[in-house]
């Protein structure tokens, strides 16, 4: 970090503006377990403390990543030269109010989905088994089964980058399959107001145990990975499958690059082994992609986001296709 950034964060970090830390290892904050160090690591209680952070940044052209748990996310060995911004535990309230729930950013998505069941409202069963937080769900339109959280959104409190609270109307987010308008706004979630139908409270645990069946006996749980790294396609779908088959059909499964494998139990996770670099990650895409291309004739683009050193998210097959 340079001089002149220090100054600046160490500023930043005198104000009040929750929980900071210097220096913070990023693979302690995400499900790979991957990437260097963040410059300042802010974890804020509250709307207030986020709009200080972004209206610091935004007048003092400091680069800014907000994240949640880090499963969609792979930081590069470097890390960040800048902010990260951790949406958490201490914005994690969950009220539930007949149809209506209001979770903060940070709520855990299986303890959302686990009190939705407890109080008998259905539609968010196929979320059970995704480790984020609500805030990332939104941003990605997360889900299964071709499902996405849109589908019950009422409206998303942002704060948006120059400082203001905003609510936004679900068409507002323009939720389409793993995409939402929120995707490169700059907007932070700190505050998501679903509907939920009623339903049976026994039928709806039934759901749910089966999902997490079908995720233990598919997905592999031991080693870190962040869950499906390529998107499906309708055409590829009903041509020739799912991502994890095509790549199976590709001869990929197993494939190694330094300590990161195509997993053995399903292709379309890339799991570490144990002190895998975000280059052996990107490796390992770009080869998948070229491989699919050549041989199944689709195209393998990544829902996992790749984080640059200096702050930008894109997707990550963008930046292995620059290796
Ligand atoms: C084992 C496993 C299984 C998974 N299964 C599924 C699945 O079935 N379906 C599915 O859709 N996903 C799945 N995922 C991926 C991931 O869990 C989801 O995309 C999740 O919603 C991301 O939440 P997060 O808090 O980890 O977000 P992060 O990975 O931290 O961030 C993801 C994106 O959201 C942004 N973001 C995060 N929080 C906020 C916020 N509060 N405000 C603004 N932007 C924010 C980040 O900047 C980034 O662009 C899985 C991951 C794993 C590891």
């Amino acid at each position: 970090m340079n001089n002149q950034l220090q100054k600046k964060l160490e500023k930043l970090a005198s104000q009040d503006v929750g929980q900071v830390a210097f220096s913070e290892p990023l693979s302690q904050h995400n499900s790979w377990k991957i990437g260097g160090a963040a410059d300042l690591f802010i974890e804020p209680d509250n709307f207030k403390q986020i709009a200080t952070v972004l209206r610091f940044v935004s007048v003092n052209q400091i680069p800014l990543v907000v994240i949640g748990q880090g499963t969609n996310l792979l930081f590069d060995d470097a890390g960040v030269r800048g902010v990260v911004l951790k949406i958490g535990e201490k914005m994690a309230d969950i009220q539930i109010s007949a149809n209506t729930i209001v979770a903060g950013g940070g709520a855990w998505v299986p303890q959302l989905t686990r009190m939705a069941m407890q109080a008998g409202l259905s539609g968010l069963e196929h979320c059970i088994g995704i480790p984020g937080t609500v805030g990332g769900l939104v941003m990605m339109n997360g889900g299964s089964q071709r499902k996405g959280i849109g589908e019950n959104v009422v409206t998303v409190t942002v704060v948006n980058n120059a400082g203001i609270t905003q609510q936004l109307s679900q068409s507002e987010c323009d939720f389409s399959y793993r995409h939402s308008a929120l995707q490169g706004s700059g907007c932070i979630v700190t505050r998501v107001e679903l509907n939920c139908p009623a339903g049976d409270v026994k039928k709806i645990r039934r759901d749910m145990l089966a999902d997490l069946r079908n995720r233990r006996h598919k997905f592999p749980r031991k080693q870190p990975n962040c869950g499906s790294v390529f998107l499906s396609t309708t055409a590829m779908h009903t041509t020739v499958g799912p991502p994890g088959k095509v790549i199976e059909d590709a001869g990929l499964k197993g494939l190694r690059v330094g300590n990161a494998e195509i997993s053995q139990q399903h292709a379309n996770f890339i799991v570490n082994l144990g002190g895998a670099s975000s280059k052996d990650i990107l490796i390992l895409i770009k080869h998948v992609r070229q491989k699919v291309r050549k041989h199944i004739g689709f195209e393998l683009d990544c829902e996992v986001r790749y984080v640059q050193p200096d702050g930008i998210l894109v997707p990550a097959h963008i930046q292995a296709d620059k290796l």
